[in-house]
């Protein structure tokens, strides 16, 4: 509103300043005519007596008010005078005499006239004519130009100012409208959504991406929900199974050896409690950003090295055999940016799943690069994986039925997955049911990241 008001000024002041120079620019010409008239006919001095100049200045003052012309020789000497009211003589300073005399022709401003100072020089005279007069009428119309304008810009940003008002109350209705359905909606009623309108517009549009984010959050809060019941059940199965021990071994005085049985089963328990709170930090760890994290650069082959010995201590009966087949003579192709201790973990799930779920207990390692990207390949001959359920596989606490088969939380094909998203890779699986699985990992390398 208040630029279009300024706009408005902007243009009735242009307007109203044009007007006035035109105005000036008039009436100047027509006293400069006047002055050359009056001069050309005192240089016939012996056809026209002043009395008759003068008769003549009187009968062409037509649209003019109060004219007066005054002429002066060279010695400044008042030598003509005529004025429409007697004795309406000016009085001229000297200085524009000589303004007219060096430059010719001089506008001013005298009493409520304006005037012009004309050097009128030609062989047969040389005279300074001062010619003046009252723009009356130009004057007039410049007034009501004036108030016309004036008039009109109040009018104007008076409409201005209603238009605005009531076009932005309407453009704004929809974002009132927004707000309060938005302030409705909390962790607790995230089934809620912002009502959208009919229209396809740019409301619509707004509406419609703010109801995708909810969608968004919603399911990262429903999966969140579901992650903290499955942790509580998995941590809440030792302990019910740790206490029934003991309320079973306190009902009745026991040998030391049923005593060391209990201990042993609650020491398995307490194992399996410890190894899962380890892999919930693990997994606490590996959701935040990369930003928290210790970054290095490290070898990924060097990593790989260390596997079969880090399994063999798991279980001796795992065999793990690596191949290095393709590798680039540079070895900076096998360095990435990233942590090695969560690298390791991401790398060992997924060799250890290999292992425990195929019959000869052994995994095959194949490591190679290629357009600054490192593939990891983790194959088994085990059961497979059923096409239905390898989507499912990588969500938390999901285990295959079939194939579970010794320890396991089903949180480790999870936990692998969100590692190697922190280190801008992703992680595909292809199995058949029976022949056996092949993970790959895939990472850029640290020259395609620098
Ligand atoms: P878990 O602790 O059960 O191994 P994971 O998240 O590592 O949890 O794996 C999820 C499920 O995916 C496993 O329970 C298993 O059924 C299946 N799975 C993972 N890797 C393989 C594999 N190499 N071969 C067959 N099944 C696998």
């Amino acid at each position: 509103m208040i630029l279009v008001m300024i706009i408005l000024g902007i243009v009735c002041s242009s307007i109203y300043f044009f007007s006035h120079r035109a105005r000036i620019q008039t009436i100047e010409k027509r006293l400069t005519n006047r002055a050359i008239t009056t001069a050309r006919l005192l240089e016939q001095k012996e056809i026209f007596d002043q009395n008759l100049i003068k008769r003549i200045d009187s009968l062409t003052t037509i649209s003019l008010r109060n004219v007066t012309v005054q002429v002066y020789d060279l010695q400044q000497r008042k030598i003509y005078s005529y004025s429409d009211k007697i004795d309406d003589t000016l009085k001229i300073d000297q200085n524009i005499l000589d303004d007219a005399n060096t430059h010719g022709s001089v506008f001013f401003r005298i009493d409520d006239k304006e005037a012009v100072a004309y050097h009128y020089n030609t062989a047969g005279a040389d005279l300074i004519v001062i010619s003046a007069a009252e723009d009356f009428d130009g004057k007039e119309n410049t007034s009501v130009l004036k108030n016309i304008l004036l008039t009109s810009f109040f009018l104007g940003s008076a409409l201005v100012l209603i238009i605005g008002y009531i076009f932005s109350t309407r453009l704004l209705l929809p974002i009132k409208k927004i707000a309060a359905d938005v302030e409705e909606i909390s962790a607790q009623s995230l089934a809620r959504r912002i009502k959208t309108g009919k229209s396809n517009d740019e409301w619509y549009q707004l509406t419609s991406t703010l109801n995708q984010l909810l969608n968004r959050l919603q399911e990262s809060f429903e999966l969140q929900r579901r992650f903290i019941s499955n942790a509580s059940h998995e941590l809440s199965t030792p302990l019910t199974s740790i206490s029934s021990q003991l309320e079973v071994a306190f009902q009745r005085e026991r040998a030391a050896g049923e005593y060391k049985e209990v201990m042993y089963s609650i020491y398995q328990d307490v194992r399996h409690m410890n190894k899962l709170t380890r892999t919930l930090l693990e997994f606490a760890k590996a959701s935040g950003n990369a930003g928290g994290l210790e970054i290095d650069l490290i070898r990924i082959d060097e990593i790989l090295l260390k596997l079969p010995s880090e399994l063999a201590k798991i279980n001796k009966e795992y065999v793990v055999s690596l191949k290095f087949e393709n590798l680039p003579e540079e070895h900076e192709e096998l360095l990435v940016f990233g942590n090695e201790e969560l690298l390791f973990t991401a790398i060992k799930n997924l060799v250890l799943n290999a292992c425990k779920y195929s019959n000869d207990q052994s995994a095959v390692i194949i490591l190679e690069s290629a357009n600054k990207k490192i593939s990891i390949m983790i194959t088994d001959k085990g059961n497979g994986i059923p096409e239905a359920q390898l989507k499912k596989i990588f969500q938390p606490f999901y285990r295959v039925d079939d194939n579970i088969t010794g320890e396991g939380f089903g949180l480790g094909l999870s936990l692998a997955e969100r590692i190697i998203k922190l280190h801008k890779g992703f992680i595909s699986v292809k199995s058949n049911v029976n022949s056996g699985t092949t993970f790959i990992i895939t990472i850029p390398s640290a020259r395609a990241l620098s």
